[in-house]
């Protein structure tokens, strides 16, 4: 089947995982070059992954190569004319800026970010900052003073991402519940390099409104029934996650569990090109992996629309949309 026409939403990318080769590319040579890529080629092989920590490793080797604020607007110009040509029409961008303070401030990130936004008319953009957990409570305290500054340039909610297993959810319960004060949504990476238990503090301590990735909640029943309960949703990356190791194949991936239990999922690309993905191939391997047919996946993108943080009224607005653009009435609503 084939979904790269189709409309799309996606409430789980980061945008230095979304970089277009050519243009980290063009970034590698504007600061003298990597000998270890010589081309595009080599860029692409070196994003192929051990493990986890081989990922991270990887993160951190790219980011080397965004130093300037003007490095910011190039990317999310190319970023974001990327997900147009594939038809997205909403996205929840995660940004970590706190990843770059030592050359750079924070505000200035977000402005640089802000600018490419405004030029982007033809999609709708809103930014999560993801806080990073190595950096430690006290140093993303003070990330969150500088966003809150800027959060009219577009910052939606925030975000917790790094190293699950070794700074988990409670260290930093007084951080996400400044961030609630000042008006931020809120998610966090969990049961992805950590089992149910992250799950658990992240909803239970961090209060949080979704879950990202939330792979390992299938290790608890208790989880998955309190996530149908609440409606908790879950910002799933299935490729990411076989990409990982997180799964060993599609087949594993708890998404149909998610889907019996009645959990609103949506689906996303986590750092697509990282992970050589894009939405139409997550969508199309869910589909063969689970059996589903075109007009279940409609759905599933259709309903992921009411697990963005946009507002009700702008909800409705673009599921209609949706429904007008995949041809779906509500005399034929599957
Ligand atoms: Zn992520």
């Amino acid at each position: 089947m084939d979904f790269s026409s189709i409309p799309k939403i996606e409430n789980h990318i980061h945008l230095e995982g979304a970089i277009p080769y050519e243009t980290l590319w063009q970034l590698i040579q504007k600061y003298g070059g990597d000998k270890e890529v010589a081309n595009l080629y080599q860029l692409k092989e070196k994003f192929k992954f051990r493990d986890f920590n081989h990922f991270i490793e990887i993160w951190i080797w790219k980011n080397q190569f965004i130093k300037e604020y003007e490095d910011f607007k190039f990317i999310s110009d190319a970023v974001f004319k990327d997900l147009v040509d594939q038809n997205v029409k909403y996205a929840e961008i995660f940004i970590s800026p706190s990843a770059f303070k030592k050359n750079l401030e924070i505000q200035k990130i977000i402005e640089a970010i802000s600018g490419s936004i405004t030029e982007n008319q033809n999609i709708k953009i809103s930014l999560i900052v993801d806080l990073v957990r190595n950096f430690g409570q006290e140093n993303e305290e003070r990330t969150l003073e500088k966003i809150n500054e800027v959060k009219d340039h577009g910052i939606i909610g925030i975000g917790l991402g790094g190293s699950e297993n070794d700074f988990p959810p409670e260290l930093f319960v007084d951080l996400f519940e400044k961030a609630r004060d000042y008006g931020f949504k809120t998610t966090a990476h969990a049961g992805e390099a950590a089992g149910a238990d992250s799950i658990w503090k992240a909803i239970k301590l961090l209060r949080v409104d979704r879950i990202g990735h939330g792979t390992r909640a299938i290790e608890d029943d208790k989880l998955l029934d309190y996530l149908s309960v609440h409606k908790i949703p879950i910002e799933l990356c299935p490729i990411s996650n076989l990409r990982t190791k997180v799964i060993k194949s599609m087949e594993e991936h708890p998404f149909k569990l998610f889907q019996e239990k009645k959990i609103p999922v949506s689906i996303n690309t986590d750092d697509p090109k990282m992970f050589n993905t894009s939405l139409a191939e997550e969508y199309q391997a869910l589909s063969e992996a689970f059996s589903l047919n075109k007009e279940e996946m409609y759905t599933i993108i259709i309903d992921s629309i009411n697990t963005t943080w946009l507002k009700n009224e702008e909800k409705e607005k673009l599921i209609y949309e949706f429904e007008n653009e995949l041809g779906i009435t509500k005399q034929n609503k599957y």
